[in-house]
């Protein structure tokens, strides 16, 4: 089978890794990225051999800046099987007549809405239903960890009723344009935040209630997860359960902070100190009085990245079987490795 081309708009946080992910699947092709300034991610991605293209009227400033430019973002969505966009929240909306004048398929990210795709995606969750789709949302970096939790729980036990609180990070580590830098943000002050809802756009029949602040802190989220469930189970029943999934990984004796949790990707030889699983305190799961108690730390960078993959095999209908694309995913990545 040919492989699918895939093209990577928004070369940041996000777009980056999703590339260098395609360039590890055998059955995708990445035929390049677009980037709007010159800046040093620009000449990393050349220096990674990708081609780079550009917004038409950015041509000669990118070039100024010493990029080769293989063509316009036009040419290499005309070029692409399918495109995930990785722009800013908002951007990805105004990139959707483009799509549909190339008519490409096309992946967005969680910063946009539900309705920009009509279909918002977890691996775990519904695989099934993105088979043959032309357009996905994979959800947020906390959406897409609550969703894993949550649906592989489910499946086992029944979730009755999910409560979460939210300590999320501030701002990705190279952002040196947001705060707070000395505060902590209840964000937002009417309940319930919005992680709720986006989970339910995944899995509509999950009673889920959130709330979040936001610290000043650039690593990971953290999740307090409180769940009651259908069916009887102990604490040891949920602890293997989620160990056999991959995608969730056992924090390491000693861990207690997110700090000495990219330190562990560190010491695992991860790229960019990547954690790509929901990272689980196992001490943490627990029952009292009935309900289970869980903490998990989320690493906002990386953890959409492998679903990003999935969605791309499920859209382009390379892989029916849920579970085989995970593991192929998870295989060319390293996830689940330990
Ligand atoms: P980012 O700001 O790090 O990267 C966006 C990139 O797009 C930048 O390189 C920017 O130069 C480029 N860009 C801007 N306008 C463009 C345009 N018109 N055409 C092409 N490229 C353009 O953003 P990010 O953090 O990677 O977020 C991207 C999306 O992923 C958002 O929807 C965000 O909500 C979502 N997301 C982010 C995180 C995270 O923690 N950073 C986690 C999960 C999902």
């Amino acid at each position: 089978m040919d492989k699918v081309k895939v093209g990577i708009n928004g070369y940041g946080t996000i777009g980056k890794r999703v590339a260098d992910a395609i360039h590890q699947q055998e059955d995708m092709e990445l035929i390049g990225i677009s980037k709007t300034k010159p800046n040093y991610e620009a000449v990393m991605a050349q220096k990674m051999g990708y081609n780079v293209y550009t917004p038409s009227d950015k041509t000669s400033k990118m070039k100024d800046g010493g990029i080769k430019v293989a063509g316009t973002v036009e040419d290499m969505v005309n070029e692409a099987d399918v495109i995930v966009d990785a722009t800013p929240k908002g951007v990805g909306e105004k990139n959707k007549e483009l799509y549909e004048k190339a008519g490409v398929k096309a992946i967005w990210q969680g910063g946009e809405d539900h309705e920009v795709a009509g279909f918002s995606f977890n691996a775990d969750s519904n695989y099934n239903d993105a088979i043959g789709r032309d357009y996905t949302r994979v959800v947020s970096c906390n959406t897409t960890a609550l969703c894993r939790l949550i649906s592989n729980i489910d499946r086992e036990y029944g979730v009755k009723k999910c409560r979460v609180t939210l300590i999320r990070r501030a701002a990705d580590p190279s952002d040196i344009k947001k705060g707070p830098i000395n505060s902590i943000v209840a964000d937002p002050v009417k309940l319930p935040s919005h992680h709720g809802p986006d989970v339910q756009s995944v899995i509509p029949s999950i009673d889920i209630s959130t709330m979040a602040v936001k610290v000043p802190n650039t690593m990971m989220h953290i999740h307090t997860v409180n769940m009651e469930l259908k069916n009887d189970c102990s604490a040891d029943d949920i602890k293997n359960l989620l160990a056999e999934n991959p995608r969730m990984h056992y924090l390491e004796p000693g861990i207690t902070s997110t700090s000495e949790t990219m330190e562990l990707a560190r010491d695992l030889g991860r790229p960019r100190n990547d954690m790509w699983e929901n990272c689980i305190w196992e001490d943490s799961i627990d029952f009292y009085e009935g309900e289970l108690y869980l903490l998990q730390a989320v690493h906002q960078e990386a953890d959409v990245v492998p679903e990003n993959i999935d969605a791309i095999r499920a859209m382009c209908e390379l892989e029916k079987d849920a579970d085989k694309s995970k593991s192929k995913t998870n295989k060319a990545m390293g996830i689940g490795t330990k």
